[in-house]
């Protein structure tokens, strides 16, 4: 049997999943990382979907990739969609790709249909989300919306290459880098659809979920300086030792907010120094994250945890340095982009269920500039920046059903910023 023009859509955003997966610098495994050979042949796979897919496709200074609709009818606000398309070290496949070609997919769809919509429709690809290879992450987000700090132009790699001089290799002229004007208005809209990267979905056995906000994060980069010696020669009780100290307070970490559901606390790096076998450790390094879906209680999460962090080391005559290199506020999804969802994913599902991201996404970064909304994809056990990161068919085929069913309802009931705010 022929297939419909519909299952061409959906047969067509199942193989660019499948080939996306595939342009990575490493194997197995795939790795595809900000100004990459890797990143310009997909930016190049992603213009060409985009083309198909009756977009306009151009490429920023940044190398973010946006595909416009031409439209005739279409009359600003306009509404973006769209998510990133570099990943982590030994990613998986869906995570940002899903969302970038899910949209391409749903303008596709909508093109088929006839439809002439009303407002701008943008399709936008980011360059860097994960932030691997300069240690800063949402550098493509920030760019789109004329935010980027120019200053990351000089982080360099762990190969010792500055973001400049890769942009230089590619033509671009950084003494005087200019954002030039931002694509993205303050009466837009972003959309982004994502993967869960949680258990909750699965545990509901929904394909789909509306994001209510993203929650505010927080990294600590702790110091704790003992001093080292000979590990046959010293008395316990005559030690201060940097790796016990370090043990007591990651333990800390955890015992901290053991009753708070709302907070995540997590040490996932530690460096030990001299980290010998017969030596006593005389300095640690750790990192902790903390997570709370309001700025307010992450606040409060970190002063209570910096004391009790002091008051251990003091105890163990160590030193003790915490240092704050990031924090980035919550926000709150636009209301009416959430009604308009739930509505859309109410067609495709029994329920709706709406609740707060615990990872960051260029949603993020993006409502400092205009009012934003996600919808959640279920993957399985959850499971997310690992080759076995995986959405059934089933739930990416209910995905676009709902995303093109929430691109319709806003493009014909755009939220005036009036009606947001009330
Ligand atoms: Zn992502």
């Amino acid at each position: 049997m022929k297939e419909t023009p519909q299952q061409a859509v959906l047969r067509k955003l199942f193989d660019r999943i499948e080939t996306l997966g595939t342009i990575s610098s490493d194997t197995p495994g795939l790795t595809r990382v900000f100004l990459s050979k890797e990143m310009d042949i997909a930016s190049r796979l992603i213009q060409s979907w985009m083309s198909n897919a009756g977009l306009i496709a151009s490429v920023d200074r940044m190398q973010n990739v946006v595909g416009s609709w031409p439209a005739e009818t279409a009359h600003p606000p306009a509404i973006h969609i769209g998510s990133h398309y570099d990943t982590v070290i030994n990613a998986g496949k869906y995570d940002g790709p899903l969302g970038v070609l899910l949209s391409i997919a749903a303008v596709e769809t909508l093109r088929l249909e006839g439809y002439e919509p009303k407002h701008p429709i943008n399709v936008a690809a980011f360059c860097d989300e994960e932030g691997v290879r300069f240690r800063s992450t949402f550098l493509g987000s920030s760019f789109f919306c004329g935010t980027f700090d120019t200053r990351f132009l000089d982080n360099v790699d762990d190969a010792g290459n500055s973001m400049r001089s890769l942009l230089e290799l590619r033509g671009f002229d950084t003494s005087s880098f200019n954002q030039g004007t931002p694509l993205i208005g303050k009466d837009d809209l972003f959309l982004e659809a994502h993967i869960e990267q949680g258990p909750i979905l699965e545990r509901l056995n929904l394909s789909l979920g509306v994001v209510s906000g993203i929650a505010a994060q927080t990294r600590i980069h702790v110091t704790i300086t003992g001093e080292s010696g000979h590990a046959g020669t010293t008395p316990l009780d005559l030690r201060r030792d940097a790796l016990t100290t370090a043990a007591e307070m990651i333990l800390a970490v955890e015992a901290s907010f053991a009753d708070n559901p709302n907070a995540r606390a997590t040490v996932g790096q530690i460096k030990n120094y001299p980290n010998a076998t017969n030596a006593i450790p005389g300095e640690v390094e750790f990192m902790i994250d903390l997570r709370n879906p309001v700025t307010a209680g992450l606040n409060q999460m970190r002063d209570t945890l910096l004391n009790k962090l002091d008051e251990i080391a003091a105890r163990r005559t160590t030193e003790f340095k915490a240092e704050i290199l990031q924090t980035v506020d919550s926000i709150t999804c636009d209301s009416n982009v959430q009604q308009a969802l739930s509505k859309a994913l109410a067609k495709h599902q029994e329920r709706v269920t709406t609740f707060t991201s615990g990872a960051g996404h260029d949603a993020l970064k993006i409502a400092q500039t205009c009012r934003t909304g996600m919808m959640f994809v279920r993957c399985r056990n959850g499971l997310s920046h690992h080759p076995d990161e995986y959405c059934s068919p089933k739930d990416i085929e209910v995905a676009l059903a709902a995303w093109v069913d929430t691109l319709r309802e806003l493009d014909q009931n755009f939220p005036t910023p009036e009606k947001a705010n009330a």
